[in-house]
């Protein structure tokens, strides 16, 4: 890989945009401003950063944001936390305006791809990759491909159904997986069963300090994520399933409940050789795992190219 050309990488928030080039697989440079609100103030910062950084020619610049991707990753289709996205082509201005190739895809999918390709499924080809944080999301590699689905709205993991009468989700449906093992889910299911808890942070600290209520809440959550899980594995038969995000720091908590429900709901064959695995990049997963989807996505091309 060591002849690989860099890459610039975007992890765009709603609240920080990080900024970096990527080669050799590691960061070697990177920058953080807080998000300007407008598409063209976004984009204006993305290229001139980028021109900053990129010290010789890059094989592109992939953008990890929030949102649902274009089926041809140039722009948001739907994005509820950046609005001034939704459907603006920001692929082709900074383009226009750097001269590099540019993509842009759901940042839950590059994450993944970041794990799968360089953190704790390097190694891996078809690995399933659940983020739990605010909400929960995640991303699917089959074979070494991300899996966008027909419309680019594959693997929104948080969002398939526990419990069809449950909590009430932010997608409009009740009992989501999201309802049980977001943030937000586990304080409120520690505060439900009795714990004097207001954050997720909390709730994890008394847990670890043999508050009950507090551990109900994780192993609630975590047999909802089994429930889940084995569903993935009775539907893909993935090599791995990686946990990743901020509540992935509770996964001591979870992984005995996962497993639990992963005995009893997953089939046998789908289990042999399974490995269940925690995230091992943090917060650099989005950013390298933009490089790898920018090979994976112009390796793909060239190839269709010759035929
Ligand atoms: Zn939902």
């Amino acid at each position: 890989m060591s002849e690989k050309k860099p890459v610039i990488t975007v992890d765009l928030g709603g609240t920080n945009l990080r900024i970096a080039l990527v080669e050799n697989n590691k960061v070697i440079n990177r920058v953080m401003h807080p998000t300007p609100r407008g598409a063209e103030a976004i984009v204006g910062l993305i290229a001139k950063q980028a021109l900053e950084l990129a010290e010789k020619e890059v094989a592109g610049i992939a953008i990890a944001a929030p949102g649902t991707a274009s089926p041809q990753m140039d722009r948001l289709s739907k994005a509820p936390n950046l609005p001034e996205l939704n459907d603006y082509p920001m692929a082709a201005e900074i383009t226009e305006q750097t001269k590099f190739p540019c993509i842009v895809e759901n940042d839950a999918n590059v994450y993944a791809m970041g794990e799968v390709f360089y953190g704790a499924a390097r190694g891996l080809h078809t690995v399933v990759v659940y983020t739990l944080g605010t909400g929960v999301g995640g991303g699917i590699v089959l074979n070494g491909k991300l899996w966008r689905g027909v419309n680019g709205a594959a693997a929104e993991l948080g969002h398939v159904s526990i419990n069809e009468i449950g909590h009430l989700c932010s997608c409009g449906a009740r009992g989501c997986l999201e309802t049980f093992a977001s943030a937000t889910a586990m304080a409120r299911l520690a505060k439900k069963y009795g714990s004097n808890i207001t954050t997720a942070r909390e709730a994890y600290e008394q847990a670890n300090m043999g508050d009950k209520p507090a551990q109900q809440a994780f192993v609630r959550a975590g047999s909802a994520l089994g429930i889940a899980i084995a569903a993935i594995l009775n539907t893909l038969n993935p090599q791995a399933v990686v946990i990743g995000g901020g509540g992935s720091s509770a996964y001591s908590l979870l992984e005995p409940e996962i497993e639990k429900q992963l005995k009893v709901r997953a089939f046998p064959a789908a289990l042999e050789n399974f490995k269940l695995l925690k995230c091992t990049l943090g917060n650099d997963a989005a950013l390298l795992g933009g490089a790898a989807l920018i090979y994976e996505t112009f390796e793909t091309q060239a190839r269709a190219a010759l035929k």
